[in-house]
């Protein structure tokens, strides 16, 4: 029995780049899905929502002297190409999904809304959903939290490259310590770097439970659905 009947699945695309640190690593993406492939067979209902990171960064881009709506308009494309990438992966194993964008693209995707989703899960396909939550000035995880709160997931796991939430960034600060268990208000107090405030105010506000964990890990995706903790609870 599955720890959660239905989860959000947020996916970085950051990580989606690998060792290459930019554009789509297969053996990554073939990693991800085949960790999905797993949960998908213990009966849980999966959305996913991937970012954009590795392709472009509305942020980033305006520091270079882009135009920043259009930056993050190029973004949320960029979230589309990871989330048509991740689809195709899943597809090569078996796997049924579908695409739905938060930006109107047929025949890319269908436009979302919350009713699509349901049905697609539902039907036991895996629904992926695309261009963040279509406006710019947002980020994914503030997308993957809307989603989460739409479809009632039961938590958002957030997957990453670091094992959790710690009390500074592990990659730079080596006595770091890892949080098993944090809740929404000390994540803000402490301006820990889990989510940007608008995506943690508003899992605060709807009581979406997040659970960040280290996706890069072969496996892992699987063993917090069997219960174990590996990661960090984020809640009330
Ligand atoms: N983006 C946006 N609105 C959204 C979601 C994403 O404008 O609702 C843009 C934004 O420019 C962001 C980019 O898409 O930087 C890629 O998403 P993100 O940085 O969240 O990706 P990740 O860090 O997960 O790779």
């Amino acid at each position: 029995m599955a720890k959660f009947n239905r989860i959000l699945l947020k996916l970085s695309g950051e990580s989606l780049a690998g060792e290459q640190g930019f554009g789509i690593d297969t053996q990554r993406l073939n990693e991800y899905a085949q960790q999905i492939k797993e949960i998908h067979e213990m009966g849980v209902q999966i959305g996913i929502v991937i970012g954009g990171g590795n392709i472009f960064r509305g942020l980033q881009g305006a520091g270079k002297g882009f135009d920043r709506v259009k930056g993050d308009q190029m973004g949320m494309c960029a979230t589309v190409i990871n989330s048509l990438a991740l689809s195709s992966a899943l597809g090569a194993i078996g796997v049924k999904s579908r695409v739905l964008t938060a930006i109107r693209m047929e025949p890319i995707g269908d436009f979302y809304n919350k009713w699509k989703a349901l049905r697609i899960m539902e039907r036991n396909e895996i629904v992926i959903m695309g261009a963040g939550t279509g406006n710019p000035y947002f980020s994914t995880d503030t997308g993957s939290t809307l989603r989460g709160i739409e479809i009632e997931a039961d938590v958002m796991l957030k997957g990453t490259r670091v094992d959790g939430v710690y009390t500074a960034d592990p990659e730079k600060d080596p006595t770091a310590t890892k949080f098993d268990d944090i809740s929404y208000d000390e994540v803000l107090q402490r301006g820990l770097k889990v989510m940007d405030t608008t995506a943690i105010a508003m899992a605060k506000d709807n009581d979406l439970p997040i659970y960040v964990f280290n996706m890069d890990k072969v496996g892992n995706l699987k063993k917090v659905l069997e219960g174990e903790n590996l990661g960090t609870f984020v809640h009330a």
